[in-house]
């Protein structure tokens, strides 16, 4: 770990009380970030605040559906009254409601689903928390999305289709907001191991490995923590509207 990178700064994680987005708020918490954690469960967020708050760090923990405007709106007023502004964004929420070929699967409200809280809600949250991270030193913003975008997967067709549009967002944004000062930039996972994608390596994780991921071994959410701080530190300083891969190795190219 590289010290203190985040020391003062104030950061904001949707879906942060398990897996990757609990990983990215442990991660910045200890390189010394006051960390604003949120989904949808009390009980989640309760858990979570108090297992970062043994580990010494500053936590603030809220309900937040990232699917729900006033939620979103909510989430961004209480940082901003508590800690006087944003300086990492990290948009980690995504769904996956259906699970087979799309064209057997995906029903309109499916797609819907999948595309309001995969891009639509990181589009809006982002517009919302815009104003108090302009002219912010260091502000940055990181959206959460997945090897799926480059890798067309007979499984999670709709799904992969919305992390692609992410990669699109994030160069639109990043264009956008660079002008403020503010870097945008994306993580796009490979197979990490969590509850999300239990369903793909469960009782078959040598299988899972030994097909397509060159390392050898599945990511763990921590793996994502440690290049959600390098985008969010001033070691990325001039990393501006990339899409960085964590995948050990896996093909990642559209
Ligand atoms: P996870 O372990 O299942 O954690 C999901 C978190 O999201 C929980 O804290 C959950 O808490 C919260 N959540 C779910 N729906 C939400 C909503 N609508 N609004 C706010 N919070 C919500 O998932 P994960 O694997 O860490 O996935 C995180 C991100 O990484 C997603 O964007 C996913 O697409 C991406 N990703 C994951 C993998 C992988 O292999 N795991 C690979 C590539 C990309 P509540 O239940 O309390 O809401």
């Amino acid at each position: 770990m590289s010290g203190l990178r985040h020391q003062d700064k104030v950061a904001l994680i949707t879906a942060a009380t398990d897996g990757i987005g609990y990983a990215i708020a442990e991660r910045l918490g200890k390189e010394g970030a006051k960390v604003v954690i949120s989904s949808r469960k009390q009980k989640n967020v309760d858990a979570a605040v108090n297992n970062l708050r043994q580990q010494g760090i500053e936590v603030m923990g809220l309900v937040c559906h990232v699917g729900k405007k006033e939620h979103r709106e909510a989430l961004i007023q209480e940082t901003v009254a508590k800690y006087g502004g944003i300086d990492i964004l990290v948009s980690n929420a995504a769904v996956n409601p259906v699970y087979g070929p799309m064209l057997k699967v995906t029903t309109e409200e499916a797609w819907d689903k999948i595309f309001d809280i995969n891009v639509k809600a990181s589009f809006f949250l982002v517009k919302s928390a815009m104003p108090y991270m302009k002219n912010r030193k260091g502000a940055s913003v990181i959206l959460v999305s997945s090897i799926g975008g480059f890798t067309p997967d007979k499984s999670l067709g709709a799904y992969s289709t919305s992390k692609t549009a992410m990669f699109g967002l994030v160069k639109n944004l990043a264009v956008e907001c660079a002008e403020f000062g503010v870097r945008v930039n994306g993580l796009a996972p490979g197979l990490i191991k969590t509850r999300f994608s239990k369903q793909l390596w469960d009782g078959r994780e040598s299988e899972a490995v030994g097909f397509s991921i060159p390392l050898g071994r599945i990511g763990l959410p921590e793996d994502c923590g440690a290049v959600v701080s390098f985008l969010a530190s001033d070691d990325a300083a001039f990393v501006v509207g990339e899409n960085i891969v964590a995948a050990g190795g896996q093909l990642s190219r559209l």
